[in-house]
């Protein structure tokens, strides 16, 4: 279905043909399509959040810290906490989600953009949306990244700045840091950046890239507290890389870009995440639970280290799968790709009324 645009308007060319950004949100009991982390703020946690908010209400009239320092000290805190590394608020960037972020890094480097898909759809519509190429390069059986692929690539097409997804969504997969370091190089080598998307590195078994910055003067990690922090409706992503890319940032980001609400609010949240260790650990068991239970019903099963699976194996199409699942206000995500749905870990009580749900779904 293409958009018809009224003659007089003027609209940029290169974004004329794209579709925005589309999960459904559409109303259903139980959902299952976005990736966020299905338990509440914890109560002493909200409340901690209302009462940083409050402080800083009767000062709304002043803008905001425009480089939110105090937000990227605690930001850079806690990244040197769980991946041991001593990293300051100089090498960190924070904005509104992390999409936020890949946006700033597209507008402030120069050249296309490659990426190894299926992966994240952001990154050849922010691509596109600025004027540039999108380079898509397929990756092997079973959704796996394949490196010698992906150095020709690199080597051949010599884009400016390379996507890696990891874990992979939709796919949930890792890459290796030994292929990441890789890449880094062969990136290094044509004059590029290497992004790295870890929005899912809190469920990974895998160490996080930012362990291999002091190597690689290109290289940038963008994350996000909208998945294993609980915190998508508050809108706030970062990136992790050497500081002379940060000063980049500077260049394209709007002035004071982080609210004072928003910044509070992160504050709060990563001055309290004792209970996050144990969320995190409760949705990576439903998730091998799940994955237990979907290779039982005779699915196939995508190895996941994200929040979400992959599977396939069902003899309706993906669309009528997901409807007959909605039918049973059950919203999960139908990511293009024939044959295959991704499920998002719920509750608990939310992952067994979605396996009921699929029982009946594969057999009416
Ligand atoms: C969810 C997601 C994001 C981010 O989102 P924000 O909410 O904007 O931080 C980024 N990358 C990937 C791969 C994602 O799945």
């Amino acid at each position: 279905m293409n958009q018809r645009w009224p003659e007089w308007l003027s609209l940029n060319e290169n974004i004329r043909a794209l579709k925005p950004y589309g999960a459904p949100q559409i109303p259903a009991q139980v959902r299952l399509n976005t990736n966020e982390n299905p338990y509440h703020l914890e109560e002493g946690l909200q409340s901690k959040i209302i009462s940083e908010i409050s402080k800083r209400v009767g000062n709304l009239n002043r803008y905001p810290d425009r480089d939110a320092v105090e937000l990227r000290t605690s930001l850079a805190a806690y990244i040197n906490g769980i991946s041991k590394t001593d990293f300051s608020y100089e090498q960190i960037w924070a904005a509104n989600g992390s999409n936020e972020i890949l946006q700033s890094i597209v507008m402030a480097f120069a050249g296309d953009a490659m990426g190894f898909e299926p992966s994240y759809s952001m990154h050849p519509l922010i691509t596109k949306s600025v004027g540039k190429e999108w380079i898509s390069i397929s990756r092997g059986p079973e959704f796996i990244f394949e490196l010698d692929v992906a150095m020709e690539a690199i080597k051949t097409q010599r884009p400016g700045i390379v996507f890696l997804t990891t874990p992979n969504n939709p796919t949930g997969g890792s890459i290796s840091l030994t292929d990441i370091a890789e890449v880094a190089g062969i990136a290094l080598s044509v004059g590029a950046i290497l992004v790295v998307d870890e929005a899912y590195a809190e469920f990974s078994k895998q160490s996080s890239a930012v362990t291999i910055i002091k190597d690689h003067p290109n290289l940038i990690v963008s994350r996000t507290m909208s998945k294993a922090f609980a915190f998508a409706g508050a809108r706030l992503g970062y990136m992790i890389s050497n500081p002379i890319l940060i000063d980049a940032m500077l260049l394209v980001r709007l002035p004071y870009h982080l609210s004072e609400l928003t910044q509070a609010a992160a504050l709060a949240a990563l001055q309290n995440q004792s209970g996050l260790q144990q969320q995190v650990e409760q949705i990576k068991n439903s998730r091998d639970f799940l994955e237990q239970e979907l290779s039982k019903l005779g699915l196939n099963v995508i190895s996941s280290d994200a929040n979400f699976l992959m599977f396939s194996g069902f003899k309706a199409s993906s669309q009528e799968l997901w409807q007959r699942l909605v039918d049973r206000q059950v919203l999960i995500r139908d990511v293009g790709i024939a044959g295959y749905l991704r499920v998002t870990i719920g509750t608990e009580s939310e992952n067994k009324a979605f396996l009921a749900a699929l029982q009946q779904a594969l057999h009416s």
